[in-house]
């Protein structure tokens, strides 16, 4: 049987917003009326979904957006969805408003709530990956990852200057939950001398002989990335234990939210623009519980869960590049 036709098409962001987020809005909203379905843009993530925060859209709504960082729908944390009754009263909401199904624009948290949705109530789902911590499988980049490696990157060059006219060494710390993705790409683009990412642990002695190393070669000041993983904030300790260690005193810098927002780079809109217009195409064709994502160049639509299970490949070659080019 024929999947029944889709008339009006559900959007939200939810989690951590990312640059780019709107870029996919306007994607997802301009494809879909190009093909005759009308767009909800729902507030607030799954928040604003048991509220009923539901905004008509039209190709309007979505002008002068895909330059800008942030969600214009507003994103939100909602511990309430954890619970199968506010699923089940969430799908009833949507089938009241007529929305046959719905665009979830997150990372793995939202697609886990997603993916329950779909399977408890028979909504339809697609997830765009839209997280700067590029950490789920089934596509090469997430949706904001390429503007926060280049803003992170942007900060450690103005710190180098620093480091260097002060003859100190740094550590900054990036964000990245449990994952050095970020770390990985700035260290190696910043010229850092270490790389800490939670994929590959590093004791301080090797560090500290990292920066030593650098030292005997001339190099008078040393910037180590950090990838903040489980215990954001650990810059501050692992610098004291560096200076208990070895007395050699640091700085160090935090970069946090200021990797979150910013105009979104050209890659990321490209990147958004591809993922929302496939979402919506993949939709129609009747497929549900998928994520679109790029993998070699390609768009391709891979199951939900298989975003969030296992970790997604860390490129050790990189990493070790990073390290023989800092020498
Ligand atoms: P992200 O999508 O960026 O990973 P979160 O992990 O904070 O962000 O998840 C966003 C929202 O998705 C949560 O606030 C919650 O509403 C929903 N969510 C996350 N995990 C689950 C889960 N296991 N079951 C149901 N909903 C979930």
């Amino acid at each position: 049987m024929p999947p029944p036709r889709l008339r009006v098409l559900g959007v939200l962001t939810s989690g951590g917003d990312a640059p780019g987020m709107n870029a996919a809005i306007r994607a997802v909203v301009r494809t879909a009326i190009g093909r005759g379905v009308l767009v909800v843009g729902i507030e607030r993530g799954f928040s604003g979904l048991i509220m009923e925060k539901f905004v008509p859209l039209e190709r309007r709504s979505v002008a002068n957006i895909i330059q800008r960082g942030g969600t214009m729908l507003l994103t939100s944390r909602c511990p309430e969805f954890h619970e199968r009754k506010v699923r089940a009263r969430a799908a009833d909401l949507l089938k009241r408003a007529g929305i046959g199904a719905l665009v979830v624009i997150g990372g793995d948290g939202s697609f886990r709530g997603a993916h329950l949705l779909e399977q408890e109530t028979g909504v339809r789902v697609a997830g765009i990956p839209g997280t700067i911590d590029n950490d789920l499988n089934g596509t090469g980049t997430t949706i904001g990852f390429d503007t926060a490696v280049n803003t992170a990157l942007e900060a450690i060059d103005r710190i180098r200057d620093t480091a260097a006219s002060h003859e100190r060494v740094f550590f900054i710390e990036v964000m990245g939950r449990a994952a050095g993705y970020i770390a990985l790409q700035v260290g190696l683009a910043g010229g850092a001398e270490a790389i800490l990412v939670p994929e590959i642990p590093v004791s301080i002695r090797s560090v500290a002989a990292s920066i030593r190393r650098g030292q005997d070669v001339g190099k008078r000041s040393s910037l180590i990335v950090v990838a903040e993983g489980e215990e954001p904030g650990r810059s501050f300790r692992i610098a004291r234990e560096l200076l208990r260690m070895t007395g050699e005193e640091s700085r160090v810098v935090v970069l946090g939210h200021i990797q979150r927002g910013g105009t979104p780079t050209a890659a990321d809109r490209v990147l958004a623009s591809r993922l929302g217009s496939a979402a919506v195409e993949h939709l129609l064709k009747g497929e549900s519980d998928f994520m679109v994502g790029v993998a070699q160049g390609e768009v391709r639509a891979v199951p939900l869960p298989s975003t969030w299970r296992g970790r997604k490949p860390f490129d050790r070659r990189l990493y070790d590049l990073a390290g023989i080019l800092a020498q």
